[in-house]
This record gives structure tokens, sequence and C-alpha cells, in this order.
């Protein structure tokens, strides 16, 4: 079993990195190259503007290249929760930004040509418990009424069309969700960005900014030191830099994946006959789908643990119980992968867009990014050209998260709170 993500060990190799140290000026500087940097990058220099991005690591490798590859319409809460929150307005404004988003990557595949398995398969949220369909149900109404008019319920009776489970007490359907591979897009993504005059630089973690006068910066990174006219702040939950006031405002929650071994096309015909994307309606549940060479993906929180080898595989042993209670087949299933990542959440699950300090920024997608993070940094361009109402998320203050200084040291607690709400409920 390898303790790699699968997507990247099966993407191409990104070799359009840029050599020598990083120095200079450029018009924007993007910091971070996971899908919201790297999309950023690409719809800046597309315009013409002079692009440097700087990642600490490789190129998508953090939650852009570890996820679960889930790309999906729809809000990260319940829908009826947020319009009784934020009110009616508002929600149906969130759920479309999502809807766009989706938009968003299916345009930049398309129109970059981006060899990434993509396809429309879409999402089914299933009731792990029977009175989970009635929650289920209630929103499936409000949803068809107000905003999504191709959603669908799937009653408990018509569940085995639907999944080779008997787990299930029936689903919602949104049809709009995608897939694709998450490594070949990243890749994907870079390439065309450096195609149109971005430089991309790899293992140049930014250690210090310093504000020249309004957004202009000078960056020092791990390769150089850099000034910027503009700088796009786009680092997901990070712990690494000077990002302090960002860390705060986040909780970095450890999610958890195995693939298996590839299956054979019956057993994925019995088990998963649309291939779609599939999530429980738990707190502490389980996503998962097939990829595009036939292993079932299979995700989860597991444990409320942050990331790394050793807990990676411990969360790995939970995942595979997990699987094994709703599919009894797959119990002896080899597994080939396992890895973890972390999760960029804000207390009320709805991203953060905007600028603090002449820095702008986009990040906090709660665990719900593939799509959001693309978007957004397009979004984002448009943004730093002016237009801020293309932002979304622009009325949203952001108080840090009380008593939580960008330290995981919580995760336990908020761990057993979780639990205890799946058994009650
Ligand atoms: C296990 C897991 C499963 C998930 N599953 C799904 C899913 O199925 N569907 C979905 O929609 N979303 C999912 N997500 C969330 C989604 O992957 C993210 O929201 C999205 O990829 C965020 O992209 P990003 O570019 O903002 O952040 P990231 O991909 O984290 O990129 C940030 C980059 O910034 C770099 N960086 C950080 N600090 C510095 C620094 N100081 N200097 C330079 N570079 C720096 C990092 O190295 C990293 O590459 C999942 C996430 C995880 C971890």
């Amino acid at each position: 079993m390898k303790l790699d993500s699968y997507w990247l060990d099966t993407a191409p190799v990104f070799s359009e990195g840029a050599e020598g140290p990083v120095d200079g000026r450029a018009d924007v500087v993007v910091i971070g190259g996971g899908f919201t940097g790297l999309s950023a990058a690409l719809e800046l220099a597309t315009r013409g503007a002079s692009v440097t991005v700087l990642e600490a690591g490789r190129i998508a490798s953090e939650a852009s290249g570890r996820n679960g590859g889930q790309c999906n319409t729809g809000v990260a809460q319940d829908f009826a929760s947020l319009a009784a929150r934020v009110g009616l307005e508002q929600a149906r404004g969130f759920y479309r930004a999502y809807e766009s988003a989706v938009a968003s990557v299916e345009s930049i595949v398309t129109s970059h040509q981006i060899d990434c398995d993509f396809v429309r398969t879409g999402k089914l949220k299933l009731a792990a418990k029977p009175k989970h369909f009635e929650k289920l149900a209630r929103t499936y109404e409000v949803l068809r009424r107000e905003v999504d008019r191709q959603v669908e319920l799937i009653p408990p009776e018509r569940m085995r069309s639907e999944i080779g489970s008997d787990g299930f007490h029936g689903g919602l359907l949104q049809r709009n969700g995608v897939q694709m591979h998450m490594g070949k897009f990243g890749v994907g993504l870079a390439k065309a960005a450096t195609r149109h005059g971005a430089r991309i630089f790899e293992g140049a973690a930014v250690t210090q900014l310093k504000r020249i006068d309004g957004e202009r910066y000078e960056l020092t990174s791990a390769r150089g030191v850099i000034k910027a006219d503009q700088v796009l702040v786009a680092t997901g939950p990070s712990r690494l830099g000077p990002l302090q006031w960002f860390q705060q405002r986040m909780a970095p929650v450890g999610s958890f994946i195995v693939v298996t071994e590839p299956l054979s096309k019956q057993q994925l015909d019995a088990f998963f006959p649309h291939r779609r994307s599939y999530v429980t309606s738990l707190n502490i549940g389980n996503y998962f789908r097939v990829t595009p060479d036939n292993r079932l993906l299979w995700g989860g929180r597991a444990r409320f643990a942050m990331s790394n080898p050793r807990s990676d595989e411990k969360s790995g042993n939970v995942l595979r119980k997990g699987l094994a209670k709703y599919f009894p087949e797959l119990a002896t299933t080899r597994i080939d992968y396992c890895w973890g990542g972390l999760i960029d959440i804000t207390v009320d699950r709805l991203p953060r867009a905007g600028q603090h300090e002449g820095l702008y920024y986009s990040m906090g997608y709660s665990g719900h990014g593939v799509q959001m993070s693309t978007h957004m940094g397009r979004v984002m361009a448009d943004v730093m050209s002016g237009s801020d109402h293309a932002n979304p998320w622009r009325m949203l203050s952001w108080p840090a998260v009380p008593g939580h200084a960008g330290r995981a040291w919580t995760l336990p607690l908020v761990g057993a709170y979780y639990r205890m709400q799946d058994l009650l409920f």
C-alpha cells in the first residue's frame, strides 16, 4: 500500500516550473500553487499581466491533489438551514455560486483542452439512517422550489437501482456534479498558465511579507526576493509562512482517503451502476467515487487528527472498516493507496475572499473547494482588476475562530461532539 495520493501518483509530471532564482518584479505574485492560485495565474496571464506563482512544495500537491475527486454543485451545509440563517435570497446566491463554479471548471477544461477524465455523473447524497431520509426529503422540497429544478429524491425502495448496498435509506440526487482526475487537472492548469506566460516556482515557500505601500509588497521566498504590485494569498489552511491572520480564521481539519485495487466491471455495475459521486448524511460520514481506472476511492474524516504517514495509516484502517460495513463483499479487496490532507474549515463553512492589509485572498472552502477554488481563481482576477462585485463572498465578515491560534489541538473534542451527534440523530 502506498501512503501517497492516488491523484499525485498517477498524474503527469509538471516540468515547466521556472528555473533559477526568484527575483525582479511582477504585476501579480500568487502565493500558493493549488487550484485557487493556478486558476488565478492562468486567468491573469491570459489577460496579459505578468504573473509569478510561489509554491512551497510541488504544484497542486496539498488539498488540490489530495481530495476526494468530487466537483459538485450545492453549498457545504443544508440549504434550508443556510436560508434560515442568512435569508433566502442570499442562500440562493451562494447556491448559484457553486453552479457557476462547476461551470467554470468545465469551461477551463474545455477551453484549455485539459485531459483530465472530466465526466458529469451527478452527486448522490445517501441517507445513512431512516430518519435522515425525512431531512433529505425536506431539503429536496426547498431546493426544488427555490433554486434547483433538476434535483431528484430517490425513495428507499428505488435505492437498489442506484447503489449495491443495503446500508442506505434513500437519497438526494443533484445531477450537475462532475468528476475528474485531480492530478491531471492540476498539472493541466499549471501548464496552461505557463503557456500564457506565468512563471511558476516550486520549492519557493514565502517566509516574509513586507508592505511597500497600498497593494505593493516585497516577498521573501526560499528561492529569492520579488516585488509585486498585487499579491494573492491562495494558501488554503497552510501553517507555513507569515499568514497568522488567515490561520486564526480557519480550523485545519484532517480528512483521509483509501483507494482499492481496480474492481471488475461486474463489481462496479453491481455496486455503483451510475458511477456517481456519493456522500453519506452523517456528520462524520464518507464520500466515495470510482476512479478513471476503476478503483473505489473511499474517504472520510475517519479520525479527528492531522495528516501524516503514521496517522494516515491508522485512519486508513478506520476507513476500511467503514467500507466493509456498507459493502461487505469488498471487505477483503486490496487497498493500494492511503493518504490524508487538511481541509480549511471556517466557522460557518462558507468560503472567504477579499482583501486584508492590501493582500488579496481566497480560501476557507470547507471541504467543498475543488470547484470553488478553481472558480475563485478566476473571480479574484476580476476583483483585482477592480470588479469587487464579482466576489460572491464579499459581504461576509471574517472573525477569528474563538480561542484558535491556527493549531489543531481542539480536533479530538470536535470529533467527540460530532460522533455523539451521529449516534443520537
Ligand atoms: C482529503 C481531502 C478531501 C477533499 N475532498 C474534496 C472533494 O471531494 N470535493 C471538493 O470540492 N473539495 C474537496 N476537498 C477540498 C479541496 O480539495 C480544496 O478546497 C481545494 O483544493 C483548495 O485549493 P487551494 O488552492 O485553495 O488550496 P491548496 O490546494 O491547499 O493549495 C494551497 C497551496 O499553497 C501552498 N502554500 C502554503 N503556504 C505557502 C507559503 N507560505 N508559500 C508558498 N506556498 C504556500 C501549499 O503548498 C499548497 O500547494 C478535499 C480536501 C481534502 C484535504
